[in-house]
């Protein structure tokens, strides 16, 4: 656990919600101890402090088939059964994040020496990063516990998704970023608020500040932090997507990357929830985590054999994943190792090339985020840790105009010329294989 988030008194709930507000959600529950608390603006157990998650009614849960949510609408709220937001949430104004596509990497796949890979492409959300997804369901718990102002401390691509949802909702958003932003990712937050809050300082600082308003202010729903099992129950919808695209099967391997851990966690939450409703058959399957060497405190436990997680100072191109104190690190480790998968990193060049490499070998533009994943599934192959002959699904997080500046040296014009033939034929580029 990091440290604000034991300090933070969890909020009382201001009001009761109405039946159903919540779906089969039933109570949140310590990760760590089993204890169970009401639904509402709580995150840490208040007996040993563990991380609380959603649990659900299983019997409601159980009734759930594969022709209900193939029914739904091309959009995470067709797994709405398996969420906690209520029966009618489509009526509700939200960005309708997910059901991205999953496209087979051929190309990819013969350049990284991997026989059957696929790529989830999350780029393509309403602001272009996954995190639409987690926004959505926050959104929605944040409207049924009548939170006033929805917000959150973000490495960028949060702020956008949660200033979008907010704009759509109607609802007074403020968001809060590290001062050193790429620009494009605070733009991508300004023009949907004009509450955009720059802090001086890392991710872990403005995190903490955020936690100190949470305890602070009345009525504000924080994504990340006193809403967060409902924000993090969001990305379960990757993973269900992933077996649904697949014809309702598991992949073999998954690479993912790794910020706060929460992704990773969720993803494997959802393979076993499908498992366990009968949707999908049961099989063992593999996960990866990927991070940047420059701040990559899960990897480097994960080679030292420890769950020691020692918080790090981020330092690297990929800001997305900069989380120098990852909340759900410890569970990244046990997922990977217990899954039979690993946790590595790659350095900055490495994230540069991994960028390219998705976009000369399958026409996705990716961020650091997804440069990241894809250098660290080619050093897993490289190193014999990722089985190059099962079936591999990488995930693709964000999108490359966001971070323009990580690769705007490395390609431009190949020729500067005169709007003549023979200057075009001199260059020699019409006779490149
Ligand atoms: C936030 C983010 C991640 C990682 O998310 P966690 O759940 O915190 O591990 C990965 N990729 C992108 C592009 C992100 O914005
Ligand atoms: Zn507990």
């Amino acid at each position: 656990m990091s440290a604000p988030a034991v300090e933070l008194a969890d909020q009382k709930p201001r009001t009761t919600h109405r039946p159903g507000a919540f779906g089969h959600a039933r109570a949140l529950v310590c990760r760590e101890c089993g204890h169970e608390v009401e639904l509402g603006p709580s995150y840490a157990c208040p007996e040993c402090f563990g991380p609380l998650e959603v649990g659900y009614d299983e019997e409601a849960r159980a009734r759930v088939t594969r022709a209900q949510i193939q029914a739904g609408p091309p959009n995470i709220w067709r797994y709405k059964a398996l969420l906690p937001v209520p029966d009618d949430i489509e009526s509700s104004p939200n960005t309708e994040p997910g059901f991205t596509r999953l496209l087979r990497a051929d190309n990819l796949g013969r350049t990284l020496g991997i026989d059957t890979l696929w790529v989830k492409d999350d780029s393509t959300n309403p602001t272009n990063s996954f995190k639409d997804r987690v926004v959505a369901c926050a959104l929605s718990a944040a409207r049924e516990l009548g939170a006033t102002t929805f917000a959150c401390p973000s490495t960028g691509n949060l702020a956008n998704a949660v200033a979008a949802a907010g704009a759509r909702a109607g609802i007074k958003t403020v968001v809060f970023i590290p001062a050193d932003l790429e620009k494009p990712k605070q733009v991508n937050s300004a023009v949907y608020t004009d509450s955009l809050v720059a802090v001086n300082g890392t991710y872990d600082d403005v995190n903490r500040l955020a936690s100190e308003i949470a305890g602070e202010e009345e009525g504000w729903a924080f994504v990340n932090v006193n809403v967060r099992p409902f924000y993090a129950e969001g990305s379960k919808t990757l993973g269900f997507e992933i077996a649904e695209q697949l014809g309702w099967r598991l992949p073999d391997q998954v690479v993912i990357p790794v910020a706060s851990g929460s992704q990773l966690t969720k993803v494997d939450k959802a393979f076993q929830e499908l498992i366990k409703l009968g949707l999908v058959e049961e099989k063992p399957y593999k996960i990866f985590g990927a991070q940047a060497t420059g701040c990559s405190p899960v990897s480097a436990a994960y080679k030292a054999g420890t769950d020691a997680i020692r918080p790090v100072k981020p330092d690297t191109i990929a800001k997305s994943l900069a989380i120098g104190n990852p909340a759900d690190g410890i569970y990244v480790l046990d997922i990977c190792r217990r899954s039979g998968g690993a946790v590595e990193d790659v350095t900055d060049d490495e994230v540069r090339q991994g960028i390219l490499l998705l976009a000369r070998n399958e026409g996705i533009f990716t961020e650091t985020a997804g440069g990241t994943t894809v250098a660290v599934t080619k050093k897993l192959v490289e190193t014999g840790q990722l089985d190059p002959t099962l079936e591999t699904v990488v995930i693709n997080t964000g999108m490359g105009l966001k971070t323009l500046d990580a690769i705007a040296d490395q390609v431009g014009p190949a020729a500067t010329i005169d709007p003549s033939y023979t200057a075009f034929s001199a260059t020699g580029i019409g006779a490149r294989d």
